[in-house]
């Protein structure tokens, strides 16, 4: 089992900023009920940084530690930017492996509840009936994984036509699994007018030229540190049979 994070240091992690609130960065009442509902007092660094600018429809280039709030950081303004009465897709959030499509799906579905907004996770290795049947309903938010998701673009199930927000999440881990060509091919099959959000651990100068290439004067914004993951995030992985995994998970929640 890799990378089981101790769930105590999560928490301490997500240093949130001084109590200003949420309340100045911009968002509309679905958002601040979303905040409410889930008992976040204060926006974490990230999050500070990223709301205002996303929310005014920019492009952004943010490096951020896993485990900071990015979620959140480019969930909420998500949720602020749709359209509740189009059913098609307005925004897509590609990232490097199922685990987090399923994470973030997860995560975007509570932020989004008071709009009914419409959430699916789509990556390799999933039967494709379930993802068919929901890109033919009306999927609002797309997460997926680059080959699946490309793999339904040239289906023709996955209609990009009224994507207004892409999200590149842990781009320098997609580029490092050699997405790039898979990414391009996505980003280029955006209609002319939408924003385009990277967020990055780290900025290798692969993601500077991709930043180049595809954003259009980005705002940069860097959080602190600019390692993997947060300043007090603890990551260890245990090795056991994959059948074993809950059982596991189990005990070292216990132990913890
Ligand atoms: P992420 O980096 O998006 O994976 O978030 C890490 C963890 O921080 C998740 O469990 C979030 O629910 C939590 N979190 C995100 N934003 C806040 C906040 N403003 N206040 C408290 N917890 C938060």
């Amino acid at each position: 089992m890799k990378n089981v994070i101790d769930i105590d240091a999560i928490s301490d992690a997500v240093e949130t900023t001084t109590p200003t609130g949420f309340a100045r960065l911009g968002l509309g009442p679905a958002a601040m009920q979303a905040i409410a509902t889930l008992g976040y007092e204060n926006p974490t660094v990230v999050q500070e940084r990223s709301i205002p600018i996303l929310i005014q429809g920019r492009d952004a280039i943010t490096q951020a530690p896993t485990g900071t709030g990015k979620t959140a950081a480019y969930g909420l303004p998500i949720v602020q930017m749709l359209d509740e009465r189009e059913q098609k897709t307005q925004a897509l959030v590609v990232v490097p492996t199922r685990e987090l499509a399923i994470q973030v799906a997860a995560a975007l579905d509570v932020l989004g509840k008071n709009r009914r907004m419409v959430t699916l996770p789509v990556y390799g290795g999933q039967a494709y009936g379930g993802q068919l049947r929901s890109l033919r309903t009306g999927v609002q938010v797309v997460v997926g994984t680059p080959g699946r998701l490309l793999d339904h673009l040239d289906r023709g199930t996955l209609i990009l036509d009224c994507v207004r927000m892409v999200v590149l999440d842990e781009a320098d881990e997609m580029l490092k699994m050699g997405f790039v060509e898979d990414i391009e091919k996505l980003l280029a099959a955006l209609p002319e007018a939408h924003q385009t959000v990277l967020f990055s651990a780290t900025m290798p100068p692969r993601i500077k030229n991709l930043a180049k290439q595809y954003l259009n004067n980005p705002e940069h914004i860097t959080i602190a540190g600019g390692s993997a993951v947060g300043p007090d995030v603890k990551q260890v992985y245990y090795e056991v049979n994959w059948t074993d995994k809950p059982r596991a998970l189990a005990r070292i929640l216990e132990f913890e």
